[in-house]
């Protein structure tokens, strides 16, 4: 599947903000936001006033950036949030925090959204009993992911097991770290969901 493959950091220096790209240095002080609080490029230190359609922008980027989405398919993320009931700016983040590379990602089994996408590619995962290696996967409220019992011994997700507590597994998932199995307890509230983003701004710039 397509992807992103440039400097993680500048995603998040761009929007001098943390978007958690990486891992364990965004919890240092070697983390680029923190040592550079200024977007990159040349005319980074400038400042510029953004109109209202380049605020919209931004926060659909931040949102887009911080799953490791491209266009197309954050977009289609939007259009079927736009078909469900709800709110539907919150609808659109509970879709994208139920893919399965992010429910993998947040209960500890990997690093990051994209080593998350990777392990998921590489069938190393099985929800509900069944092997899943489709990392966009839609993970319902009471669905048990784990990792397959020949794949507990690779060192990427032990690792990240050992360091999660860093950041904190959230409450709307159980884990259990010793049987490498977690369970989706439901589907999380907007408060439940740690992105900073304004989603009103990205439904007010596709409603355009
Ligand atoms: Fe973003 Fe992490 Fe890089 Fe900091 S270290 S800029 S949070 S990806």
């Amino acid at each position: 599947m397509a992807r992103y493959t440039g400097p993680q950091c500048r995603l998040c220096r761009r929007e001098t903000e943390k978007l958690f790209l990486k891992g364990d240095r965004c919890y240092t002080e070697k983390c680029s936001v923190e040592r550079r609080q200024y977007p990159p490029g040349q005319h980074g230190q400038r400042r510029s006033k953004l109109s209202d359609y380049g605020i919209q922008l931004r926060e659909k980027q931040k949102v887009r950036n911080s799953y490791g989405l491209l266009e197309g398919q954050f977009k289609k993320y939007f259009e079927e949030a736009a078909r469900r009931k709800g709110v539907t700016g919150e609808v659109l983040l509970q879709l994208l925090e139920t893919r399965l590379d992010n429910i993998v990602y947040r209960m500890g089994f990997a690093p990051n959204r994209q080593a998350a996408r990777q392990l998921v590619g590489h069938r190393h995962f099985m929800v509900n009993g069944r092997l899943v290696s489709i990392p966009s996967f839609a993970i319902k409220a009471g669905d048990i992911v784990e990792v397959r019992v020949s794949s507990r011994e690779l060192d990427a997700i032990k690792d990240s097991l050992s360091r999660v507590e860093q950041r904190g597994i959230p409450s709307w998932l159980e884990v259990d770290a010793q049987n490498f199995k977690g369970k989706v307890v439901q589907i999380p509230s907007r408060e439940e969901i740690p992105v900073t983003a304004q989603e009103q701004l990205i439904v007010e710039l596709y409603s355009k």
